[in-house]
């Protein structure tokens, strides 16, 4: 999951490759599009930014290697709050999508997906009607994470820490 934090394609366009992944779009947002050559003149003259964008991809890898993992072992309820923690990270309390949608997104069916938000907004972390999401509690949704969604935000730290806003201090505490 890419978002506020991020970039994606970005070595794909360092090493002019072609892009072998199919991005999908979990929230409407705005983002910034910068071409290919473009990229590639701007890492040449500013060593940090390149620098940046090579650490950010590490960070990619390793999230995408510890869903793999989470995807294997962890139940639903646990990959379900972990998937709200870091979509609460890039894009706050507030999500537009449907229970249909966040089962693609996870790799489950529907029902599943309508259990688990039974159950958290039962228990008074979510609230969800006609397709729109709240994060109420944070904190008890991070409680009830896999310990992947700390190993996730411990990278981005670890990463990243010389180069954080406030505001994403904030945000990865
Ligand atoms: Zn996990």
């Amino acid at each position: 999951m890419v978002g506020n934090d991020g970039v994606f394609g970005a070595s794909q366009a360092l090493d002019d490759k072609v892009s072998l992944n199919l991005v999908t779009v979990q929230i409407a947002g705005k983002a910034s599009v910068m071409a290919a050559d473009r990229l590639r003149a701007l890492a040449s003259e500013l060593p940090d930014f390149k620098a940046l964008l090579i650490k950010y991809e590490q960070f990619f890898l390793a999230q995408v290697q510890q869903t793999a993992a989470c995807n294997a072992v962890h139940d639903i309820d646990a990959r379900t709050c972990k998937w709200l923690s870091r979509m609460h990270d890039l894009v706050g309390p507030d999500l537009l999508l449907t229970q249909e949608f966040v089962a693609r997104m996870m790799g489950v069916r529907r029902t599943s997906v309508t259990t688990v938000a039974g159950a958290l907004q039962g228990a008074g972390l979510i609230s969800y009607s006609r397709g729109r999401l709240h994060i109420v509690d944070i904190e008890r949704i991070r409680k009830r994470a896999c310990e992947c969604d700390d190993a996730v935000r411990s990278h981005f730290r670890r990463m990243f820490e010389a180069v954080e806003t406030d505001t994403h201090k904030d945000r990865c505490v």
